[in-house]
């Protein structure tokens, strides 16, 4: 099942720096868990790894019932929403949702049950017909979501997608999120440095200091703490 599970894992990157110094960590089937710490604590780096976009120096990585520390990031089951927008600006919307599903060889039926179904969940249908810049921040990174969505992949991994939004939108976004996740259940991992979104956001909150853990625990058990 979508389960992300680390054991021990540790990152040094060339040069020595030890940014991730031996996290274990278990997301569970459907939990939304938020990696929250100060600028260089190791959060990304962490997320990197389970992506695949890092090599992981030491430790195990297992995602659903498979060890995917060796496996290409296409290979490892999931989809990852990232601070840009990152759309295709000389593309519709639904060609930027279907983009992917068409470089994996889908086939046009299921490519275009898969996107509708994205765009409803998201309520962004009205703009399949649009190029991106037509669109607000808002619409942009709700199409952004999409192109993970459509994947339908275990589980989701989030690298502060909203810290290039404005206040105003990035509250709004939370909230989405938020909505989102409740109506979906999908095994997520969400990194940020903003307490305010971790606390919003997730069913279990891990603070990193240091490539270390330093705390663990729901939102009211790490910040109603006196
Ligand atoms: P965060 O996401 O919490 O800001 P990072 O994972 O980006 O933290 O960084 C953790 C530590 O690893 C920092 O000391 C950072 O300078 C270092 N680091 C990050 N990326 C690299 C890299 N590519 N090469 C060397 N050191 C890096
Ligand atoms: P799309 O985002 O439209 O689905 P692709 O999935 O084809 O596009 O990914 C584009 C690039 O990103 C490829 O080089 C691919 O290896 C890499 N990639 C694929 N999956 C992930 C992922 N989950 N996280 C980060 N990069 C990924």
């Amino acid at each position: 099942m979508a389960r992300i599970k680390l054991e021990g894992l540790k990152k040094t990157y060339a040069g020595g720096v030890q940014a991730v110094k031996g996290i274990d960590l278990e997301v569970a089937d459907g939990e939304f868990v938020v990696l929250v710490g100060p600028s260089g604590c190791g959060k990304s780096t962490l997320l990197r790894m389970v992506a695949g976009l890092e090599t992981i120096s030491e430790g195990r990585l297992e995602i659903g019932d498979r060890v995917v520390n060796d496996l290409e990031p296409a290979e490892r089951d999931i989809a990852m929403v990232f601070q840009n927008y990152a759309l295709y600006p000389h593309m519709t919307v639904f060609d930027n949702l279907a983009y992917g599903l068409k470089n994996r060889g889908f086939k046009r039926d299921e490519i275009e049950r898969r996107v509708q179904e994205a765009a409803r969940m998201l309520e962004i249908e009205e703009f399949l017909p649009r190029k991106p810049r037509k669109l607000s921040g808002g619409q942009r990174q709700r199409v952004a979501m999409g192109r993970a969505l459509v994947r339908e992949p275990a589980a989701f991994l989030f690298d502060e997608p909203l810290s290039n939004l404005d206040a105003k939108l990035r509250v709004q976004m939370r909230v989405e999120i938020k909505q989102l996740q409740r109506r979906l259940k999908t095994t997520s991992l969400y990194v940020t440095h903003d307490q305010l979104e971790a606390m919003t956001l997730g069913d279990r909150l891990v603070v990193l200091n240091g490539g270390r853990i330093e705390q663990v625990g729901t939102p009211m058990e790490i910040y109603a703490r006196p």
